[in-house]
């Protein structure tokens, strides 16, 4: 057999004998789409360049961190000056301070954040919060939503209402599950009963306000109300996992969006990561002062970590919550998300392909199917062969979307009105092999 002239053909196979499937993170191996994973060399602006030099329109920005595209050169500029001042001291410092700062000054909900390393991290201290601070074990979330891949949240419904969990990946003890309820998204009478038959004993409910690790389901307003309310009335935490839509789907994180349908609308504990690090380790959970002063070491919630709020990783995080926060920015990237949205529902219907799509801020989604789904069980009755042509036909006209199809798209204050109508071209052209 003659070697292969792919490098990332090479490469993968090289990264098989050493890494667990070739990769550090399961989903960019592939392996629901088929074929051979492109290593990136190099990104810049709204593209990165694989092994074999090809270029891609990236929209998956590290999946969502990089709202203002790659080597944006104010934050390089940050990042090369804090380096140079030192890598990690195990100590506080002032940008720590100025990260916080920034932070709650654009999400109210939050009077103190703790910096950690990693969304999971973040959500699995959260969980800890909220079940010190109420002194209940048992924790709501639904089917869809992604938390991270703390052992309490790898979890799927049990069989009904009064049983809780079952683990869904191997090494999770069913023990560590049995205080996780998975409730269906977006369906008020199962919600209103579960909180009937457990709500006194509930710690928290956790939830992804619109849900981009099934895409992007959005939790209707009637929905997330009820949440709200019976969180209120039970006594539980209501938990917004922000990781991903905050500061992403608008400045004031997708609670701003909520706030406006419902007045005086806000989450108590708020989770965030991805953006907030500008696409360096660095997530955050906040929220009123009297619950995160339930925190070691004034309080006797235990959380800690080597490498919190690390000098760099503030920076990167830093520079670009500043960048963000110029006045126009989430109105222009709306804007552009909006016109890809828009573009490619008219090239699936100029096809006549079934296809619904939807977005807010920087952040979107799309489904073969005519209409949107509202919860996890209508997204899996999605055609994965027909998703697989879309995205190996738009991988091979240069445009690189989640190799995934329950996964969100990104877009960036780097992708410009070309890289969107090339985007919508190179999809037209799929979708008249996918109307055949
Ligand atoms: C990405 C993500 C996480 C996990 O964050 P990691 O940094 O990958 O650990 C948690 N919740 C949501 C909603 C996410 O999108």
């Amino acid at each position: 057999m003659t070697p292969s002239t792919d490098r990332n053909e090479t490469l993968f196979e090289r990264a098989k004998r050493v890494i667990p499937g070739g990769v550090n993170s399961p989903v960019r191996a592939f392996r629901a789409v088929g074929g051979t994973p492109r290593f990136v060399q190099r990104a810049q602006g709204a593209y990165f360049w694989d092994a074999n030099d090809r270029r891609y329109i990236d929209y998956i920005g590290s999946w969502g961190p990089m709202i203002l595209g790659h080597g944006h050169p104010t934050v390089v500029a940050a990042v090369q000056k804090a380096v140079t001042e030192g890598f990690s001291f195990g100590a506080p410092t002032e940008r720590e301070i100025e990260l916080a700062e920034e932070i709650l000054k654009h999400v109210p909900s939050m009077e103190m954040v703790r910096l950690v390393s990693s969304g999971t991290e973040a959500g699995m201290s959260a969980i800890r919060l909220a079940r010190g601070a109420t002194g209940r074990s048992k924790i709501m979330k639904f089917e869809g939503c992604y938390h991270g891949h703390a052992d309490a949240l790898l979890v799927k419904a049990g069989s009904g209402l009064a049983t809780f969990g079952n683990p869904t990946s191997a090494g999770v003890p069913a023990e560590v599950v049995q205080h996780t309820l998975v409730l269906e998204y977006n369906n008020v009478q199962q919600l209103e009963e579960a909180f009937a038959l457990h709500g006194k004993e509930l710690a928290c409910l956790m939830i992804e306000p619109i849900a981009g690790n099934m895409n992007f389901v959005r939790a209707s307003v009637p929905f997330m109300q009820r949440c709200r309310e019976l969180c209120t009335q039970y006594g539980a935490l209501l938990v917004f996992d922000e990781v991903m839509t905050g500061f992403r789907v608008a400045l004031g994180s997708a609670q701003s969006v909520y706030a406006q349908a419902i007045p005086g609308f806000k989450p108590d504990i708020t989770v965030l990561g991805k953006v907030i690090g500008g696409g360096m380790p660095l997530a955050a959970f906040g929220g009123p002062r009297t619950l995160m002063e339930q925190m070691a070491p004034l309080g006797p919630v235990y959380q800690a970590g080597t490498l919190s709020g690390n000098p760099v990783a503030t920076a990167c995080g830093l520079a670009t919550l500043r960048e963000i926060s110029k006045p126009g920015f989430f109105e222009a990237l709306s804007r552009k998300t909006r016109s890809l949205v828009e573009g490619l529902k008219t090239a699936a219907a100029a096809e006549g392909v079934a296809f619904s799509a939807d977005c807010q801020g920087g952040m979107f989604g799309f489904f073969l199917m005519s209409e949107l789904p509202q919860n996890y069980a209508t997204v899996m009755k999605t055609d994965s062969p027909r998703f697989n042509t879309l995205f190996h036909g738009l991988l091979d006209r240069g445009v690189y979307i989640a190799p995934a199809l329950y996964e969100a798209g990104f877009v960036s204050a780097a992708h410009s009105e070309e890289d969107i109508a090339q985007t919508v071209a190179a999809a037209r052209e799929v979708f008249k092999l996918l109307a055949k």
